[in-house]
């Protein structure tokens, strides 16, 4: 993969920077700004080798077009913060203020655009539109840098048609979440546990697949974990179920059994009345939870179990959280497995957008984990073993 030094001297030069930026926001406050702060050493590596910065990213998900709500600016002004500099963000993406917001850029510099989402052509499954907006990203710069992981999976102008138009190479984010996951991917140190949850598990249904082909142990909460009770022809009242994928996930619980995976899942559940902070949560066994509750963290015993199968491992992934962890009530399971993790003396990666969020909110020190990802469905694919376009396009 290329790197920043690759694209030579870089004094006085312009270089486009794809970074992640998309942040949680209360209006137009940000929640938790770590994927602004992951953006920060690429920036100050590239300003500090002489070149002006143009910062292009998205948030959320406009429909193709400009939305007030969707503004970088948050993004922009938190930026401006964490460099002690100022940041110019255009009023539009390629249109007159980004024309001039870049010619004027000096060395040294930092301007933004507006989100390139709100270009249709930016996700346009037509090649011709998207290469259409990497050619006008591509005139505002001599170089690019592809530094947004959250976004290398997807073959979008900014991410990977633009990579065909300028000298290109990987920024420090990508280069390390790609060696810290691929540490996960490659040759694991064993026992290798991976910990899945979150909401949806289609969304997960490829990397679990191929985690039945190389972890020791699969740890499921979070939501997802009531389709795999369901698989078991447990009782899941009204908890999150996915009834279309209890077929596939009855397979993965064979096919785990068959290559000697252990599928860990949690042994008690802690069911509300209702999707509320202030709701009536009642601790009940796995397979008792009654048909008008819905289960929203794993339960006490399962908290204990999970951690007892995480304490010995050697490398631990985790994706999702192990229960609705943004209401104090159902957070216990997720601080459970992070902490695990900080107590493992193996190499830990939190992967997934809401988990590393959730370490952060919880108030745990980053630094006890081996790698903090800023991209989930980008580290899912890695951890898939996909071919990610965004890096593809970054090889020598
Ligand atoms: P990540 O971004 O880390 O990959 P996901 O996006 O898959 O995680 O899921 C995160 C969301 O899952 C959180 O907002 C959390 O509240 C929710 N969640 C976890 N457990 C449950 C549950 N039992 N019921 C409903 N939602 C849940
Ligand atoms: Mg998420």
């Amino acid at each position: 993969m290329k790197t920043i030094d690759s694209l030579g001297d870089l004094a006085g030069k312009k270089v486009l920077v794809r970074s992640d930026l998309n942040v949680p926001l209360d209006g137009t406050t940000i929640t938790d700004d770590g994927r602004v702060r992951a953006s920060v050493p690429t920036i100050e590596k590239l300003l500090a080798a002489g070149a002006a910065v143009i910062v292009t990213a998205h948030l959320g998900r406009p429909k193709g077009e400009p939305e007030a709500k969707y503004s970088l600016a948050p993004a922009a002004a938190r930026l401006a913060e964490l460099l002690g500099k100022p940041v110019t963000l255009a009023d539009d993406l390629v249109g007159p203020s980004a024309k001039a917001v870049t010619d004027a850029l000096e060395p040294g510099q930092v301007a933004m655009l507006e989100n390139v989402r709100f270009d249709a052509r930016e996700t346009s499954k037509v090649d011709e539109e998207r290469q259409a907006l990497a050619a006008e990203l591509a005139a505002f710069a001599d170089a690019f840098v592809s530094d947004g992981f959250g976004v290398v999976h997807r073959k979008q102008a900014s991410v990977y048609d633009v990579a065909q138009v300028l000298p290109a190479a990987a920024g420090t984010l990508v280069e390390k979440e790609v060696v810290s996951l691929g540490k996960a991917v490659t040759d694991p140190a064993r026992p290798y546990a991976v910990v899945l949850g979150g909401s949806k598990v289609s969304d997960k249904l490829g990397v679990i697949a191929n985690l039945l082909t190389k972890a020791d142990r699969l740890l499921i909460g979070g939501g997802m974990v009531f389709t795999f009770l369901a698989a078991k022809g447990y009782e899941v009242g009204t908890s999150l179920l996915e009834a279309d994928q209890i077929d596939t996930v009855k397979g993965y619980l064979k096919t785990a059994e068959e290559n000697g995976v252990e599928i860990v899942l949690p042994t008690d559940i802690v069911a509300a009345d209702k999707f509320a902070a202030d709701a009536d949560a009642l601790v009940v066994a796995a397979d008792a939870i009654p048909a008008d509750r819905m289960g929203l963290d794993i339960g006490p015993d399962s908290a204990a179990l999970f951690a007892s199968k995480l304490a010995d491992a050697k490398t631990i992934v985790w994706n999702g959280p192990m229960g609705v962890f943004e209401m104090e009530a159902f957070a216990a399971g997720t601080k459970a497995v992070a902490q695990a993790m900080i107590d493992s003396d193996g190499f830990s990666v939190v992967g997934g957008g809401d988990s590393a969020a959730a370490v952060r909110l919880l108030g745990f020190d980053e630094a006890g984990f081996g790698h903090i990802s800023t991209g989930g469905g980008a580290s899912l694919e890695l951890l898939e073993g996909k071919v990610l376009p965004g890096l593809a396009v970054l090889e020598d």
